[in-house]
């Protein structure tokens, strides 16, 4: 407990300005994605909030159709935190692999999904109102 103590003080901060610098994005754009505010396509990471609005309904379908890898990042966070806070274990690094094995997998999956299902199913849509396409009306005046 005293571990999570000091990890809440030493992030809340940083947490905080996250998850303001999101909302904040998500009111001007209507989503808080870097990659479909300036370019209006989807990242791999894109439809990760309502596949976590769609597990606290229970909803698993859903929830892996916005996100596959969601089942591997639920165990990732369940993992790491036993081995943090319960049964703390110095093998630290095999956590980096877990993390980076996941990003390949998920990566992999958004490619395969890209190809299969862009642009007609959510959350791999395209996003008309993006900056280059503002940037593009702006430079030919439309
Ligand atoms: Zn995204």
């Amino acid at each position: 407990m005293k571990l999570l103590k000091q990890d809440i003080k030493n992030y809340w901060f940083g947490l905080f300005i996250a998850v303001m610098v999101c909302v904040i994005l998500d009111r001007i754009f209507g989503t808080c994605c870097p990659l479909r505010i300036v370019t209006g396509y989807p990242c791999p990471a894109c439809g990760t909030t309502r596949s976590f609005e769609a597990l606290l309904r229970f909803d698993f379908k859903t929830a892996l159709w916005y996100q596959p890898v969601m089942p591997l990042i639920i165990a990732y966070c369940l993992f790491f935190s036993y081995r943090r806070y319960i049964k703390p274990d110095e093998r630290i690094k095999l956590f980096g692999g877990a993390m980076a094995a996941i990003i390949i997998i998920g990566i992999l999956a958004y490619f395969y999904r890209m190809y299969r299902y862009f642009p007609e199913r959510p959350p791999l849509e395209y996003t008309q109102n993006n900056i280059i396409n503002q940037l593009r009306r702006v430079c030919h005046g439309i």
